[in-house]
């Protein structure tokens, strides 16, 4: 422990990354700080990854419910859907890892302020009227959506809201065409509500394999959610029987709420960071170098507040990397290339690697193998839904360079060919491995056929 200062490590904000570097500092032996205004385990736990994957569960039942059927099943009651059960015992679970996140910090030995820091100075930190000084701070503080203003823009919500709202609408208007927008896009639909997607391109998802993103439109309208692409938002007006949402092509949506889904920003909005020599990006976001080191020695930064990749799982190898710069040897590197990432929308999408659309732009020449299939639940469960899966290949070496699946399980089957991708797997070795059978995963092995 150094003596000159209250802490090694002040770390602002308990989120994904921010626990995790606290834990990692604190098992080292370093004297730690956390604080966090808001709930313990920041987006992801609470208005984020785990609640959002549990509404997904719910408002897959009803097609579940209907394969069923075919499978000799039959239930003499319409099954019925009560939000506030479904709301309720989800806020329960987020209540119990509150509790858990709460213990680890503790039982990690670190100090838990419940209270907004702010830096006040290089190595100077004040949270509830304290002044505290840190060898190092870690800014940690995430992100927080944003709404564009225009005509009736406090009239729409965010992501955060849908997690607590009083009672479903019938109707639902969604607007963006990112994971958010698509994620909710398929839960309300699923739960029964009437939903629009309004966005302003023709793509959805488009930093997606564009063939992939398509399987998803395609899924997405087949499952019922109403497409309004290409078209923006003019203005939200309320109405007696709740929000009327205007077109720019002249018509209107009425609907019960218009959930906004147009990105995240990063949370640096009055922490103090002026007091500092850190750099703030226009849209907030903090400016560090490969270490996470910002422009002021004493304060580093990670997670969604740099605004690099937006994703739990980035957060908390950007903690191990940056606890290794300042307490281990100092030779652990982030790679940004090749991170599996899976959006929940339904059908999900699943994806490591390039796009098709990346990958001719990257390599001289590629191969293309896409297998399209019926899965077996459908068979005697009488639905719709397909899997696609879509494997790119580096002609010249034979390394796959992408691989990606729209359907069931595509999160699961994706993390690892993820394992493959980062291993540097050929198309040889997909060729090679045997197959799960029967298993919608085999296909990524069985594909000989080049589609392109
Ligand atoms: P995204 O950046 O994914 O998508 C934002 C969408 O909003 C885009 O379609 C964008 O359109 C649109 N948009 C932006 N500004 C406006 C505007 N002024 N008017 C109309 N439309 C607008 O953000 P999300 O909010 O969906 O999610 C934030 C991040 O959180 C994601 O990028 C992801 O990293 C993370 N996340 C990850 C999940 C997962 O891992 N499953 C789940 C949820 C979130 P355009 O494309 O034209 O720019």
């Amino acid at each position: 422990m150094t003596t000159e200062f209250d802490y090694d490590l002040f770390v602002i904000g308990a989120g994904s990354g921010g626990v995790r570097a606290a834990r990692m500092a604190a098992s080292k032996g370093k004297k730690v700080a956390v604080a966090e205004e808001r709930y313990l385990g920041g987006t992801c736990v609470n208005v984020g990854c785990v609640p959002k994957k549990l509404f997904v569960y719910a408002s897959q039942f009803p097609e579940l419910f209907h394969a069923s059927k075919g499978f000799g099943w039959s239930a003499d009651e319409t099954p019925t859907m009560d939000w506030a059960v479904l709301r309720d015992n989800k806020t329960t679970e987020i209540e119990r890892l509150n509790g858990i996140y709460n213990n680890m910090i503790n039982n990690s030995g670190a100090d838990l302020f419940d209270g907004r820091a702010t830096v006040t100075g290089p190595h100077q930190i004040e949270v509830n009227g304290k002044g505290y000084s840190a060898k190092v701070i870690l800014v940690a503080t995430g992100g927080w959506p944003y709404i564009p203003e225009f005509p009736g823009s406090d009239l729409a919500i965010s992501s955060n809201e849908m997690f607590f709202l009083d009672e479903l609408p019938k109707t639902a208007v969604v607007v963006g065409g990112g994971y958010i927008a698509v994620e909710f896009a398929g839960i309300l639909n699923g739960l029964g509500v009437e939903t629009h997607l309004v966005y302003r391109g023709a793509n959805l998802l488009k930093s997606f394999d564009r063939e992939m993103s398509d399987k998803v439109r395609a899924g997405m309208e087949d499952k019922g959610v109403q497409m309004h692409l290409s078209t923006q938002v003019n203005e939200i007006v309320k109405t007696d029987s709740g929000i009327s949402v205007v077109l720019d092509n002249g018509s209107s949506l009425e609907a019960g709420l218009a959930l906004y889904a147009t990105g995240r920003q990063a949370n640096t909005a009055g922490l103090g960071l002026e007091h500092s020599n850190t750099v703030v990006r226009p849209n907030g976001s903090i400016v560090v170098d490969d270490n996470f080191a910002t422009g002021d020695p004493s304060i580093y930064a990670l997670g969604d507040v740099i605004d690099r990749v937006q994703l739990t799982p980035v957060a908390i190898q950007e903690a191990m990397v940056l606890v290794d710069h300042l307490y281990g040897e100092g030779l652990a590197r982030i790679d940004y290339g090749d991170i599996p990432t899976a959006v929940f929308c339904q059908p999900e999408l699943g994806t490591v690697g390039l796009g098709e659309e990346q990958a001719r732009a990257e390599y001289a020449e590629i191969a293309v193998y896409v297998s399209d299939f019926k899965p077996m639940l459908q068979t005697l469960g009488g639905g719709s839904d397909r899997i696609t899966m879509k494997l790119i290949v580096d002609s010249a070496t034979d390394r796959v360079v992408g691989c990606h699946m729209v359907g069931d399980h595509a999160a699961e089957i994706i993390q690892g060919m993820g394992i493959a991708l980062k291993a540097g797997a050929t198309k040889a070795h997909f060729d090679a491995t045997v197959g799960i059978h029967p298993s919608a995963a085999e296909e990524f092995v069985t594909m000989r056929e080049k589609a392109r």
